[in-house]
């Protein structure tokens, strides 16, 4: 029997997607949406004074300020409106949606505290609510949802404890009483699917708090618990969190979460890969994959970061990335990934804003655009393999949706692409140095 779920149908008449690609013979299809990286900036107006548009901007001048936003500026709350309104009307009916973080805007330390960081976190809270007030969300603190920022402490807190009641709607009671104490929990939110949010901002580098502590919050020892007790239940788990695990696609030799906690972490994960179905994450911004290697090299598991819905570029970058969401369709009977797409904010913002209204549309789907049959592990590590060619095509594709559109005019080669290579196929440290001695 073919069942197709409305969402595929919905995206095969609107963006003309072949069924086929689609896995309609398989018997039913879930599907997901991930945001990340809102950061709302309150201060963002429009004025003819461009350094005064937005405190994100940190005096800098805005380029092209419009309703709609400014590379200059983080979020104006009229994109954020933006984002859910198109997730609304191409998917209505989503099994539920995971957040990784980033509510308050990029400023100094002294234009925030911990009731304006609680007060943007409950402002971006109540919008997702007002948009999808019926829809699961699963969420995930980000570096900046605390104060001063990066250091989220190991054990309970104003803010812990503000996000913990704030989230009650969408979490039961075991989850919000490990959220209170160290900001991260698990849920069981299928039949066979549990959800693990963790809190890596505890392991991310500029967080002083942690620095000699081996097992910050005791969430290491936690997650090997979680992790063992869903191998006993035969259940499979999404892992969310907004720091990336593995090295950064950008910058050289650089993990964004200290090493020593980046080589533990990637153990556990390669220890419970059978287990793990995939890896959400936020953080930088851009639209990046990694797949998981086990200890003989077998491609074991798919790692998505997802590109934020801030535009914000530091007056120091050339480049930026376009807002993006991102949705996901999976195999209900295993949980297996099957696809993915971006929705983009398409028109620069400078032509939205003239225009004065919004438009979002899909950037790509990643089966099509790649042509694999999938995301699972193997064709992510194929898909890989391929990008190494020499001018691959693929690649620029890739590096493209990297910054959501933003310049196609860049190219990604020599040091570049060595350094995007090596960051998608290599989380550890041996093999990640490895790779870039051998290329
Ligand atoms: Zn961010
Ligand atoms: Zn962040």
């Amino acid at each position: 029997a073919r069942r197709c779920r409305c969402s595929v149908l919905q995206l095969t008449v609107k963006f003309g997607v072949d069924p086929a690609r689609m896995h309609c013979d398989i018997l039913s299809i879930g599907g997901f949406w991930h945001v990340s990286d809102l950061h709302l900036d309150p201060t963002y107006h429009l004025t003819d004074d461009h350094t005064k548009v937005c405190l994100s901007s940190k005096g800098f001048p805005a380029k092209n300020p419009g309703e709609f936003g400014d590379v200059m500026c983080d979020s104006p709350y009229q994109l954020i409106q933006s984002a859910f309104q198109f997730m609304k009307q191409v998917d209505q009916h989503p099994d539920f949606m995971i957040w990784t973080g980033d509510s308050p805007p990029h400023v100094l330390v002294k234009e925030l505290s911990t009731e304006t960081v609680i007060e943007v976190i409950r402002n971006m809270t109540h919008t997702i609510q007002e948009f999808f007030p019926s829809l699961p969300v699963y969420p995930a603190l980000g570096n900046h949802d605390y104060w001063p920022q990066d250091q989220l402490p190991v054990s309970t807190n104003k803010i812990y404890q503000a996000v913990s009641d704030l989230w009650e709607p969408w979490l039961q009671p075991e989850a919000l009483e490990t959220l209170r104490k160290g900001g991260f929990y698990s849920q069981k939110v299928m039949q066979n699917l549990r959800l693990i949010s963790l809190n890596t901002n505890l392991y991310y580098s500029p967080n002083n708090v942690t620095i000699n502590i081996t097992d910050p919050a005791g969430q290491f020892e936690w997650l090997e618990q979680t992790l063992q007790q869903s191998l006993q239940n035969n259940e499979k788990v999404y892992i969310i969190a907004h720091v990336p695990v593995g090295y950064l696609p950008y910058a050289r030799d650089t993990t964004a979460i200290r090493e020593h906690f980046n080589e533990r972490l990637v153990k556990i994960f390669r220890n419970y890969s059978a287990v793990i179905a995939g890896h959400f994450y936020g953080h930088t911004h851009r639209d990046s994959i990694m797949v998981l290697l086990d200890d003989e090299g077998n491609p074991v598991n798919s790692l998505f970061v997802t590109p934020a819905v801030t535009p914000i570029k530091s007056i120091l970058e050339a480049d930026t990335n376009n807002p993006g969401v991102r949705l996901y369709q999976y195999n209900s009977q295993d949980y297996s990934l099957l696809i993915t797409f971006i929705g983009w904010y398409y028109k620069n913002l400078t032509e939205a804003n003239e225009e004065k209204k919004s438009d979002w549309k899909l950037e790509y789907i990643m089966t099509k655009a790649f042509n694999i049959k999938d995301i699972m592990p193997k064709s992510l590590y194929n898909l890989a393999v391929n990008f190494a060619k020499p001018h691959s095509k693929e690649f620029q594709k890739y590096f493209n949706n990297f910054l959501v559109s933003y310049n196609d005019k860049i190219v990604c080669d020599g040091s570049c692409k060595i350094t995007q290579l090596c960051a998608i196929q290599f989380l550890d440290h041996n093999n990640y140095s490895a790779c870039i001695k051998r290329e």
